[in-house]
């Protein structure tokens, strides 16, 4: 019998989120130890709040990431934070390849590649998105598309403690739709099969998260199905009784 990784259940709070947003992390951290059998708790909130989430979070059960990070450790790239930074701020993940990313800077798979790199480097474990558009699903292409992300982003010899995907159909995200259970089957079981192939120990596979419209009204499907070893939710992650319920739904 094969036994299920511990699930993830990582927000991702995008571009939101002010210093007022600490009674919101309490309230997750004070929620958290109900839900500690069930999940590993991470909250990725902006660049801006990283350093404050993490001091709050420190010897809690809640665990803070970044959203971005450049390859570089450091040097003349105006506005851009590097994995070094997030990780002094007292981050431990950090979130690359998100496809707000890849679509709203233009960020390839070669660049997503270089920024898990990056992230190892200074210690993070990185959270690699993937995930194909409307158009690609509609033309039949997800598991071309993805398998190809999933081959240019990861780099070889990942180790399972220090990658985790996210399969994201773009289409599904902040979109109220979420593909059909055996859809979801499916696509993971082929990214774990793609994955097991890259790792240091191959035959491994690191967890791998869906994400898109997850919410308390449909995470237990979603997170029963084999294969899905957590989620990556985003706006449901903002409002803290919706993020601890989605975890509590986690199997156990
Ligand atoms: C995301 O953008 O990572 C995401 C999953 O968003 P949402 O849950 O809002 O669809």
């Amino acid at each position: 019998m094969t036994t299920r990784a511990r699930p993830l259940i990582a927000g991702n709070w995008k571009m939101n989120g002010l210093t007022g947003s600490l009674a919101e992390l309490d309230a997750i951290i004070a929620g958290s130890s109900a839900v500690a059998d069930r999940a590993d708790l991470l909250i990725c909130p902006p660049a801006t709040l990283v350093a404050a989430f993490a001091a709050r979070a420190k010897g809690t059960a809640v665990m803070i990431g970044g959203q971005d990070c450049h390859p570089e450790p450091c040097g003349a790239h105006t506005g851009d934070i590097a994995a070094e930074m997030l990780k002094d701020a007292g981050a431990s993940f950090v979130i690359v390849g998100h496809s707000e990313r890849r679509a709203d800077h233009h960020e390839t798979d070669e660049l997503v590649r270089q920024k898990t790199l990056a992230a190892w480097r200074a210690g993070l474990v990185a959270i690699v998105c993937v995930g194909e558009t409307g158009a690609e699903r509609d033309a039949g292409q997800t598991l071309d598309v993805v398998g190809r992300q999933i081959e240019r982003s990861v780099p070889d010899g990942a180790r399972t403690e220090s990658l985790v995907v996210a399969y994201e159909p773009v289409w599904a995200i902040g979109t109220g739709v979420t593909p059909t259970t055996s859809d979801v089957e499916q696509i993971h079981a082929f990214i774990c099969l793609k994955l097991s192939k890259k790792m240091k120990n191959s035959g491994e596979s690191s967890k791998i998260l869906y994400g898109g419209s997850v919410k308390p009204s449909n995470c237990n499907e979603l997170l029963c199905i084999s294969h899905v070893n957590g989620a990556l939710v985003g706006g449901a992650s903002l409002k803290s009784s919706d993020f601890l319920a989605i975890a509590a739904a986690a199997p156990k």
